[in-house]
C-alpha cells in the first residue's frame, strides 16, 4: 500500500489522501477537496484514481469530489447514511465493508459516529494498520460534535473501536491539528513530557512531511485516550468541582469534550 498525505495550505488545515496500490496504480482520495493537488499528486506518481473515499459530509470534505470525478470518472463511496447530504454518491459503506484499491490494497470501513453521525473510518489491512481518521480523531485530540454529531457517541468510538486497534496502528487525521492539540494536552495535564517533547518537536515541522503519530504514542499524548489519568481527573475537578471522586470514563471524556469546545 503506498500513501501520500497531500497538506493542502488552506485555513482550515485539511489533509486529503491518496492510497495506490503499488502493482496496478489504482488509487483511492480520501477527501479531495484539493483536488488540483490530488490530481497532479496522482499525474506525478503515474497513478490513476478510480475512488473518492469521503469520510463525511462536511464541505471541507467533500468540495473537490466533483472536478476529481469530472477529471477522472473515480466512484464516489461514503457512509450510507450520508446520502442525503453527499451529491451523487455511488456506493454506500457500512460497518465492515472492504474497499479494494487495485489487487494488493484492501481497506475496511469502520462505522465511526460523533463528529457526524454518518462518518467512516478506513482501516488498512496491512501488517502495520493504518487508520485515516477523517474528523474523528486528530493526532493528540478528538473531533468536535458541533455540526451534527454527538459527543456520547464519540465516547463510544473512542473506545469500542479506536481504543482496541492495535497500538502500532498509524493515524492519518483530517486536519493537521496537532500543535493546538498539544497544548491543550498540556493545559490538562501540565507534567505529561512526552507531549511536551513532542510539541517541540511538531512546532514549526513542515506540514508536507507531516509527522505520523501511532495509537500507542495517540495514548500518552492525547488527553480524550487517558480518561483514567489521576493528573488528568485532578485538574478536571478545579473546572468542574461537583466531578465526582472517581468519574466513570464517560464523564471524563464528556467534561474533556465541552472544555475543549471553547478553550
Ligand atoms: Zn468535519
Ligand atoms: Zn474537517
Amino acid at each position: 500500500m503506498l500513501v501520500e498525505q497531500i497538506w493542502t495550505e488552506n485555513d482550515y488545515r485539511n489533509f486529503n489522501y491518496l492510497i495506490a496500490c503499488p502493482e496496478t496504480g489504482e488509487a483511492l482520495a480520501i477527501d479531495p477537496l484539493d483536488y488540483k493537488r490530488c490530481l497532479a499528486t496522482a499525474k506525478e506518481k503515474g497513478w490513476e484514481i478510480t475512488q473518492i473515499v469521503n469520510t463525511h459530509h462536511h464541505h471541507d470534505h467533500i468540495g473537490g469530489n466533483q472536478d476529481v470525478v469530472d477529471a477522472t470518472g473515480a466512484k464516489l463511496l461514503a457512509h450510507a447514511g450520508a446520502s442525503d447530504q453527499i451529491p451523487n454518491m455511488d456506493v454506500g459503506l457500512k460497518a465492515g465493508d472492504i474497499v479494494k484499491v487495485g489487487k494488493t490494497v484492501e481497506l475496511e470501513a469502520l462505522d465511526t459516529p460523533g463528529h457526524t453521525m454518518s462518518h467512516v473510518c478506513l482501516l488498512s489491512q496491512t501488517d502495520t494498520p493504518a487508520l485515516f481518521a477523517g474528523d474523528t480523531m486528530f493526532n493528540a485530540g478528538a473531533g468536535h460534535c458541533k455540526s451534527g454529531g454527538h459527543p456520547e457517541s464519540l465516547y463510544s468510538t473512542f473506545t469500542q473501536q479506536i481504543a482496541k486497534l492495535p497500538d502500532s496502528t498509524q493515524i492519518y487525521p483530517g486536519h493537521d491539528y496537532i500543535a493546538n492539540n498539544l497544548k491543550f494536552t498540556l493545559d490538562r495535564e501540565p507534567g505529561n513530557a512526552k507531549a511536551q517533547s513532542l510539541l517541540a518537536d511538531v512546532e514549526g515541522q513542515d506540514t508536507h512531511q507531516a509527522m505520523v503519530t501511532t495509537l500507542g504514542l495517540e495514548k500518552e499524548i492525547n488527553t480524550f485516550f487517558r480518561l483514567d489519568s489521576t493528573g488528568v481527573i485532578d485538574k478536571l475537578r478545579e473546572a468542574f468541582p461537583d466531578l465526582p471522586s472517581d468519574p466513570d470514563e464517560q464523564t471524563v471524556f464528556l467534561k474533556l469534550r465541552e472544555l475543549r469546545n471553547d478553550w
